[in-house]
């Protein structure tokens, strides 16, 4: 029998990583984790919670000027101090990576805080030197920011940096219209940066409902947000005075005074050795894996966005969880992929789960459609000509939701309960069963016509 340093080494400390190492040591396990930047990776230290963090604060904007109508009295110029909100969101993150550096510690995970590279089926060498053994492997590096190759790429930054920021750019580019170039467009819009997008298509957002996401467009244009479709980077130059000129196909050059690069994420896998211990990637570097995501390796498996699957979180989580009861638990289990629900945190924010109208038409033939196109009362109240919108796709033949999508104020906190329903199979007429509450935004969801 071989014997190794540890039953499983995990690589990479975000969210499907540390709860692998946290369940496999509580089934057991003699787990070590390494991670080359801070635990918790990129959901709580670079992605979504300082993101919702920023998308809060950016709210204020439109909160102060409507509490006006309200009846309270707010100072026509309200000032926002940057620095003040960074540095409060960035003590935020420096509090979950020591509760999540506890949680780990409280359940005898070995934290290893540096580069981990495979050298071996079964080795794994540190940045320090040193070289250790594993029965298991588990791969969990996430994603890294993909940044389209153009002369002066270098002088744009991507959602890595944009936490960091010494200053508020007066105007900044975004490029790509997915979910982070429209969650930053709403931020910084809020934060009164004038914000240009630029798409190489002109589709936003293209895995939602085509009716919700050209509400969106439309909302955000009318906020004053600049969209420039079929644009390809073509060179980025930096002016004597400190400012980008952004030249680009079809369009104007543009003066900006930041870039930033919101343009998919690529599986993290240059580097880690995964050829030397004969791991196989797809043509996107992304480790296959089957369902119970075990490589072609059979000790070696990959959670997480590294495998580009889903890139969300909570998925990762689960296939973290899948993994650890699987591997140390003697219990197989997979996880369901099936009607995940998601929210882009734009403003206002977007959520969706299940079949999109288009993709109900194209998989199912015979649908049926109930919208709720309103403005919401406090709207009305506020003189904010913004309404929401939302939408049930339905089977014809059985009446069962197959999607439900919503833009408006907490679309998402509203579609997480909602999505309960959908994924449990219920029907319209289970919706239009239960009694409206009253005066509420849901509501809609049980009046829909
Ligand atoms: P998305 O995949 O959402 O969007 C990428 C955008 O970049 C698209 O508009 C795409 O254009 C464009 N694009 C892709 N490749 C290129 C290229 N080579 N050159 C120019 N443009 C390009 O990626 P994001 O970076 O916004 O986010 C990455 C992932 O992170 C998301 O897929 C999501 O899973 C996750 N995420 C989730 C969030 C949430 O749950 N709220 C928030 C933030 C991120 P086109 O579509 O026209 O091809």
């Amino acid at each position: 029998m071989a014997s190794y340093d540890y039953d499983l080494f995990v690589i990479g400390a975000g969210s499907g990583g540390v709860r692998a190492a946290r369940v496999s040591a509580a089934h057991g396990a003699k787990v070590a984790i390494a991670e080359e930047h801070k635990v918790g990776g990129t959901c709580v230290i670079r992605g979504c919670v300082p993101k919702k963090l920023l998308v809060y604060g950016a709210h204020f904007a439109e909160d102060l000027k409507d509490a006006i109508r309200f009846g309270w009295q707010v100072p026509a110029q309200c000032a926002f101090d940057w620095p003040t909100l960074r540095d409060n969101v960035l003590a935020e993150v420096e509090r979950l990576n020591g509760a999540y550096t506890d949680t780990l510690n409280s359940h005898g995970v070995e934290i290893i805080l540096e580069r981990a590279t495979l050298t071996g089926p079964h080795e794994i060498a540190l940045a320090s030197g040193k070289t250790v053994t594993a029965k298991y492997v588990l791969i969990a590096t996430g994603a890294w920011p993909a940044v389209p190759e153009c002369p002066g790429h270098t002088h744009g930054i991507t959602s890595n940096e944009v936490f960091h920021l010494d200053e508020l750019p007066k105007r900044v580019l975004i490029a790509g219209a997915g979910y982070i170039a429209n969650e930053f467009a709403g931020i910084f819009h809020e934060f009164g940066t004038h914000v240009t997008l630029i798409n190489r298509t002109d589709v936003i957002l293209r895995q939602y409902d085509h009716t919700i996401r050209d509400r969106l467009l439309q909302i955000s244009m009318t906020k004053g947000i600049d969209f420039r479709f079929h644009a390809a980077f073509e060179k980025i130059e930096k002016l004597e005075s400190g400012c980008l000129r952004v030249s680009m196909s079809n369009h104007e050059p543009l003066e900006v005074d930041a870039v930033m690069f919101a343009t998919g994420r690529v599986p993290k896998t240059e580097g880690l050795g995964l050829d030397k211990a004969g791991v196989e990637l797809d043509d996107k570097g992304a480790v296959k894996v089957d369902d119970y995501s075990q490589s072609n390796v059979a000790h070696i498996y990959a959670v997480g966005d590294v495998t580009n699957r889903v890139q969300l979180t909570p998925v990762a989580i689960r296939e973290g969880q899948a993994f650890a009861d699987t591997v140390f638990n003697a219990k197989p289990t997979t996880v369901d992929y099936g009607c995940i629900p998601s929210a882009v945190f734009s403003h206002p924010p977007m959520a969706g789960v299940g079949l999109t109208e288009s993709r109900a038409r194209e998989t199912l033939g015979s649908v049926r459609i109930y919208t709720s196109d309103f403005r919401p009362m406090k709207n009305v109240l506020a003189n904010r000509n913004e309404r929401a919108l939302y939408k049930m796709v339905c089977e014809a033949e059985t009446d069962r939701i197959v999607g439900l999508h919503m833009i408006g104020p907490d679309a998402p906190e509203i579609l997480q309960a909602a999505a309960v329903a959908v994924k449990a199979g219920l029907t319209k007429a289970d919706f239009d069963n239960v009694v409206a509450l009253h005066p509420t935004m849901a509501e809609e969801l049980v009046l829909l016509r």
